[in-house]
């Protein structure tokens, strides 16, 4: 959203709880939605004396998402504490890495489909993708709920595996960060490294924001936003502060380095705290913890790396032969890819596969508010739909009805409903002698259709459908039509 005077840049640090069975440094269970302090022991609670033990699961899925995502991993990581008081991290310090994180570099391609809807069809930089500084891996802390005069505190969340994803300030505008989250998201459900739900504060978003002048090479003064949870909120509230710091600057204001928070409600950024009051985290090495050495891991992770939603994608537009966008809507999902390549197994066109798919299905899903997981219409009932509408054993309109019977009666196969229904092509000399009807009594588009206007053979066909009360398959008519007038 950079004004042609100013450029923003934005980068964006990004928390996503793992999942596992475990937590990151004792063996309590990860659930969501427990009696409060019920998943807990000394060593999540912080007391004195008890020791951390690691989860070899979190580390592997941190080094997997460095590896689709194109990063390196050093040869040997450590852990450091990084102090500092606060009462949801009862021991004082929050055990996380410094100088040898698991993952560096890498960056995330941001997906057309990721983009906010409204800003699809105006992507400034196709084809981007945003760097990465680094990927580290830490444990959460307790969640505090705030009453009016009193706060509690819930230690079923602490000690929970928690990713930092920190991304370069390449983010140029608030579309391109919601793309870059959602592209994020995608990869890291799809490889099951987490369910990444912001509503759950499985990922949360903290964004770092300057503004320069288009003159000027060197970054800006940047400003942090403290705990985005929705991906709503942080579009507005990085639209909302580039406007704030152009205005600052305007004004002949200096931005000064400060945390600050976006409020929801108002709408609008509010300063939480300067670089004065800024944390010195005394980061020192874990003497609790032994450094690790990541090769093994690094090479089994490589074997059997999962397939990406891009590169899915592209074996979709080759394989099946469906568009870009068919292919995108399709593989943005996992489960929505899985059931479109079980329909299409066996149909004779996986691209009406794809239609029915696309257009079909998922509005009935939507309609019912259901998943795709929640889908009782197996999906090889679609490729035999698919298959009868293909054959012209029954019409389009007649594969809704029996599309919609499905939804009803899930065991039933399609042919089967389709012949309860009476949905049985209507026999050849039938549909004969329903063409020269049409063709007798209308031999105005009739004469077009002689002289070399095949569109006009469209008003026949529909009278010929009228005539077979839907019976005709209306392709098959068309072609019996122009064969009659045409040759
Ligand atoms: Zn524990
Ligand atoms: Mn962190």
């Amino acid at each position: 959203m950079s004004t042609p005077d100013y450029i923003a840049s934005i980068g964006l640090e990004v928390h996503v709880q793992l999942k596992t069975d475990s937590k990151m440094f004792c063996g309590c269970p990860v659930r969501f939605g427990e009696p409060p302090n019920t998943l807990t022991c000394p060593t999540c609670l912080g007391l004195p004396g008890a020791l951390p033990v690691l989860n070899g699961g979190a580390i592997e899925r941190t080094i997997l998402t460095g590896a689709l995502l194109g990063c390196s991993t050093p040869e040997v990581v450590k852990w450091d504490r990084k102090n500092y008081f606060y009462p949801d991290m009862p021991k004082n310090y929050q055990i996380s890495q410094y100088d040898l994180p698991l993952c560096l570099d890498g960056g995330v391609p941001l997906y057309e489909l990721a983009y906010p809807k409204d800003a699809q069809k105006d992507i400034v930089n196709p084809g981007k993708t945003v760097r990465l500084t680094r990927i580290h891996l830490e444990e959460d802390v307790a969640k505090s709920t705030h009453h009016s005069s009193y706060t509690t505190i819930d230690f079923n969340r602490a000690g929970t595996p928690l990713m930092e994803i920190v991304s370069e300030p390449d983010i140029d505008s608030p579309e391109e960060a919601v793309a870059y989250l959602n592209s994020l998201r995608q990869i890291l459900v799809y490889s099951g490294v987490s369910d990444a739900d912001m509503e759950k504060g499985q990922m949360r978003c903290d964004v770092n924001i300057s503004v320069r002048p288009a003159s000027q090479d060197e970054l800006g003064t940047k400003i942090e936003l403290k705990n985005l949870n929705s991906v709503s909120s942080v579009r507005r509230s990085i639209q909302y502060e580039i406007g704030r710091q152009i205005e600052e600057i305007e004004a002949g204001n200096k931005i000064v380095q400060a945390t600050w928070r976006w409020n929801d409600e108002v709408g609008q950024t509010e300063i939480m705290r300067t670089k004065e009051d800024a944390h010195d985290y005394r980061y020192f090495p874990d003497p609790d913890l032994l450094p690790v050495r990541t090769s093994e891991m690094v090479a089994s992770v490589q074997e059997d790396l999962p397939e990406l939603p891009h590169e899915k994608v592209e074996r979709f537009e080759k394989d099946y032969e469906i568009t870009h966008y068919d292919a995108s809507v399709l593989a943005a999902e996992q489960a929505l890819a899985d059931y479109y390549e079980k329909a299409a197994a066996d149909a004779s066109s996986p691209k009406k596969v794809a239609n029915w798919v696309i257009n079909n299905l998922l509005a009935v899903l939507n309609e019912k508010s259901i998943s795709i997981e929640e889908c009782e219409v197996a999906p090889e009932k679609v490729g035999a739909l698919v298959n009868l509408v293909e054959s012209g054993q029954v019409s389009n309109n007649q594969a809704k009805d029996v599309f919609a019977e499905l939804f009803e009666s899930p065991d039933k196969s399609p042919a089967a409903i389709a012949k309860e229904k009476g949905f049985e092509p209507a026999d050849s000399s039938e549909v004969e002698a329903f063409i020269d009807e049409a063709i007798a009594a209308n031999p105005g588009p009739a004469g077009e259709v002689a002289e070399g206007n095949d569109k006009a053979a469209n008003f026949l066909t529909g009278q010929v459908m009228k005539l077979s009360r839907g019976k005709a398959n209306p392709k098959q008519v068309t072609e019996m039509i122009l064969k009659k007038l045409q040759s």
